[in-house]
This record gives structure tokens, C-alpha cells and sequence, in this order.
């Protein structure tokens, strides 16, 4: 019983995709009258003892005897000052935001994640029951299912209250709690009671979905190419005959359509794997994606993914087989046009091709690897004017509606372009859609998918820590 070991199981679920993506979960272990939390905009994968802010557990318990403010962004300023007060002597760093949840869990150790397997049961129609189904049993007390909620001061509240009332029935604390639209807790006195919990949990739902004929993924894996979903030319057509691909050339339009609104720059990368072309074959297959279900699709890929419909004049939607997802002349190793920083190495861009899909976080070389011989689409020599248009006017139309720009753009038949100031948060905007369209497969084997209602969507929008919490992870990986 350590921090140390604290440290260690945060690296052990921080590192795993499976669990945890860019700066989301976060972990505790109290020391008696001290609760070592993990700091805000920290990510669990790299973190040592210095990324945990020490609390005092006396003044985060006198919270709880205050009253705060009826308005949402007043009361959860009063609650951060608050917990910023409770803060250890000495103590400098800005504690999670779920700090007073992981106080009020009366175990050693809490590790709370985002796992896609979890989140398909918690983001699913009728994920209530399918906890209730896979979990109860005789010798076994069954985890604590909260209702989506806001997340701060709101949540800690209710969970607390529910779990006072949990533990009246069942003579002791639920070590398993299950957030609608967000995530899991697990809670245990040592760090190895955590991993069986987990360990319990995700094997069930790994059986559930498997039950439905599901196939599991990992998170940062796309599925391999398969035949149906490959772009080829047009019969007749030949790859020479088309010089420019149309995944470039549909990302300088997103690009140009997009540059007004990040007067510093733009990264644009595009990305289409089986998953991907499924998605984006039309709206209807899209809509499983179009918004958002826990807080952190919402921070790092934006609530409103935006779908174009195929911009006419590309012969876009011809996928007739062949061997890879995308591949082109020479082009294809081109950076998208106006690009504002070099990328490392390899493919000097954010335009990631094909298969790169497969590892595209790990910062492996074989993400950058030529494209593969094979089918090429084409962008149309016919009608150079019209579809930029009918991009811009997308932009534009989703912009008017929702207040800000997109941080995904599909584009119907082609694939998806994930934006942002720079390459690390375009492709934190990716590792989250592909994390969305994990979860939504999952949510297939309990009744369907089921977005964040619109209001607690809203909610996170307009979060003054969220929007900290984004800035610091973004800004922290920058170099
Ligand atoms: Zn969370």
C-alpha cells in the first residue's frame, strides 16, 4: 500500500487503449487523513507520484456541509475554489475534476476509466438492465448503475447519496459503479483487488457482446481491409489517368472551407479503414456516430460530427473490391496542401492513408508507410467548382447551427477528416471517433446506441474545466 503502487496501476490501465485514451480516466489512494488524486489535464499512462495532487480529506468533506449555487457554472467555480482550498499545504498542482467522487468511495484505491467495452453497455439503450442481467448475483453485490449526469459537483452529489442508500440495503459499498454515458469505477482496498474487479467486469461484457455475434476490437486497432469496402476505379478507368486522389483533394476543400475559423493554423488528417467506409457509406449508416456519448468524445472530437453527403460530381461512391482500402500515385504521399507544421517523419502531414489507420497514436513508422498498390479513386476532372462549394456551404450550415466548427468531418463515400491547431489534437480528435465508433458497435448488443442528451451535451460545452482539461493535454504534447 503505496503511492507507489498507485502509480503503478495507473501506468498499467493508463497505457492500455483498451482503457483509457489522451487524458481520460483518473486514480486515487487514500493515506489516511490524505487523498493522492491524479492532477488535472495529466495523462495516467506516463504519470509518477508528482502527477498526483495531495488533499486534505477533512476540508474536502467539509463540501459537502456548504450550499452552492443554483447556476451550473457559478456553482461548479464555488466548488473549484473549494476544492483548490482543500488542497495539502505546499500542494500546487489543480486536482481532477472527479476528485470529490474518488473522496466520497470509501476504498484505498479508485481507478476510473472510459473502457469502449464498458461505455458500449453504459451508452446503450438499455444498458440499466444489461448491467442488472450480467451482474447480479446470489454471493456477488451488484454494482451501483448512476444515470447520466453532469459531470463536477453534480455528479459527486448524487453518487454519494446513491451509494448512502446502496449501502443500506446491501451492508456495504459497491465496488463497481457504472456512469450512464461516461464510464466506471472500480473501487478496493488494494491495487490487486482492482485489477480482479476489472478484470471480472470486462470479461462479462466481453462475453455479453460476444453472445450477440460481436466482434471485439482494440481501440486503437482498425479492422483489416476487407473486400466490399474498397475504393477502385471506375470500369474503364485507369490509375494514370487520374492524377490527383480524391481523399486530398476533398481535404484541401475541408481544409479551405475550414481555415477561416483557425486564424494560427490547421491540421487536417484523413482517415478511412473498413469501420470508417461503413460509416461514411451514407447518412443512415452515419448516424450511429453523429454525436456524442460520454464528455471526452465531446472534448477532443467535438459533439457534432459533421457529415457531408458525396459532393456531386465525384464518381466517389464506386467500390467495387480490389486490394487496399486507399491507395494512389504518387500523390497519396503528399501532404495536404497548406499544411503549418511538419509532422516528425515519414509523411510529412496529417494525411495518414489506408491502413496507417491501424496504429496511428503509437507513432509507429508503419503508419507512414507507402501506400499500397491498388484500387485509386479519382476526383473529377468535370466540375472543378462545384463541390468546394458544397463543402464550404456544410461548414458553414453546421457552424450557423451548433456555434462552433467541426472537429470531424465525414465525407459520404470517401472517409473521415479529423481537425485541430495541431497534429496532436487532430489526432486526439481521431482516437476519439474511432473510440465513439467502438463503442457504438458494442451498444448493438444491448438494444442500440444512446447519445448524451442534448442539454448535459451542452453542459460539457460550456465547461470552463473541460475546456482546461483539453487545453493542458493539447498544449502539454505539443513538443
Ligand atoms: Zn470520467
Amino acid at each position: 500500500m503505496s503511492l507507489q503502487e498507485l502509480v503503478e496501476i495507473s501506468r498499467y490501465y493508463g497505457s492500455n487503449p483498451d482503457y483509457v485514451i489522451a487524458g481520460g480516466g483518473n486514480t486515487s489512494w487514500k493515506d489516511g487523513n490524505t487523498l493522492y488524486v491524479k492532477g488535472s489535464g495529466t495523462a495516467l499512462g506516463e504519470i509518477d507520484s508528482g502527477g498526483f495532487v495531495r488533499m486534505d480529506r477533512a476540508a474536502l468533506a467539509r463540501i459537502w456541509t456548504r450550499r452552492y449555487p443554483e447556476d451550473a457554472a457559478e456553482r461548479e467555480a464555488a466548488v473549484l475554489a473549494d476544492m483548490m482550498a482543500a488542497r495539502a499545504p505546499g500542494e500546487a498542482g489543480r486536482p481532477s475534476v472527479e476528485t470529490l467522487l474518488h473522496d466520497v468511495l470509501p476504498f484505498l484505491y479508485v481507478v476510473h476509466t472510459h473502457p469502449a467495452l464498458v461505455n458500449g453497455v453504459t451508452c446503450s439503450k438499455e444498458g440499466e438492465a444489461a448491467v442488472k442481467r450480467l451482474f447480479d448475483g446470489p454471493e456477488n453485490a451488484p454494482p451501483l448503475w448512476i444515470p447520466v449526469i453532469n459531470p463536477g459537483y453534480v455528479l459527486s452529489a448524487v453518487v454519494k447519496e446513491e451509494m448512502e442508500g446502496y449501502i443500506k440495503t446491501h451492508g456495504r459499498p459497491p465496488e463497481v459503479i457504472f456512469l450512464q454515458n461516461h464510464g466506471i469505477f472500480v473501487g478496493a482496498n488494494s491495487a490487486a483487488g482492482i485489477k480482479e474487479i476489472y478484470r471480472r467486469v470486462m470479461d462479462r461484457i466481453a462475453l455479453a457482446v460476444g453472445e450477440a455475434g460481436l466482434a471485439l476490437r482494440g481501440n486503437a486497432a482498425a479492422t483489416s481491409p476487407g473486400e466490399e469496402d474498397v475504393l477502385s476505379p471506375p470500369e474503364g478507368e485507369t490509375l494514370s489517368h487520374h492524377a490527383a486522389s480524391l481523399p486530398q483533394q476533398v481535404g484541401d476543400w475541408v481544409r479551405a472551407a475550414l481555415a477561416a475559423y483557425y486564424p494560427g493554423g490547421l491540421f487536417v488528417r484523413f482517415d478511412r479503414n473498413n469501420e470508417i467506409a461503413r460509416l461514411v457509406q451514407d447518412r443512415a449508416s452515419f448516424a450511429a456516430v453523429s454525436s456524442a456519448f460520454t464528455p471526452d468524445h465531446i472534448v477532443y472530437a467535438g459533439s457534432d460530427p459533421l457529415f457531408i453527403e458525396a459532393p456531386q460530381g465525384l464518381p466517389s461512391a464506386t467500390c467495387r473490391g480490389g486490394e487496399v482500402g486507399i491507395a494512389y500515385g504518387e500523390s497519396a504521399t503528399a501532404p495536404l496542401r497548406g499544411e503549418q507544421e511538419a509532422a516528425p517523419q515519414g509523411l510529412s502531414s496529417g494525411a495518414t492513408y489506408g491502413e496507417s489507420a491501424t496504429a496511428p497514436l503509437r507513432g509507429e513508422k508503419e503508419a507512414h508507410s507507402p501506400p499500397r498498390r491498388g484500387a485509386a479513386v479519382l476526383a473529377c476532372c468535370a466540375t472543378p467548382d462545384l463541390p468546394p462549394r458544397q463543402v464550404a456551404k456544410a461548414v458553414e450550415r453546421h457552424v450557423a447551427k451548433t456555434g462552433r466548427p467541426p472537429k470531424v468531418v465525414a465525407v459520404q463515400g470517401v472517409g473521415v477528416y479529423c481537425v485541430g491547431v495541431h497534429q496532436k489534437a487532430a489526432d486526439l480528435a481521431y482516437a476519439l471517433f474511432l473510440d465513439a465508433a467502438a463503442v457504438a458497435g458494442y451498444t448493438e448488443a444491448f438494444g442500440g446506441p444512446s447519445f448524451m442528451p442534448q442539454d448535459k451535451i451542452n453542459f460539457i460545452n460550456n465547461w470552463e474545466v473541460e475546456r482546461y482539461r483539453s487545453s493542458v493535454s493539447v498544449k502539454e504534447t505539443k513538443e
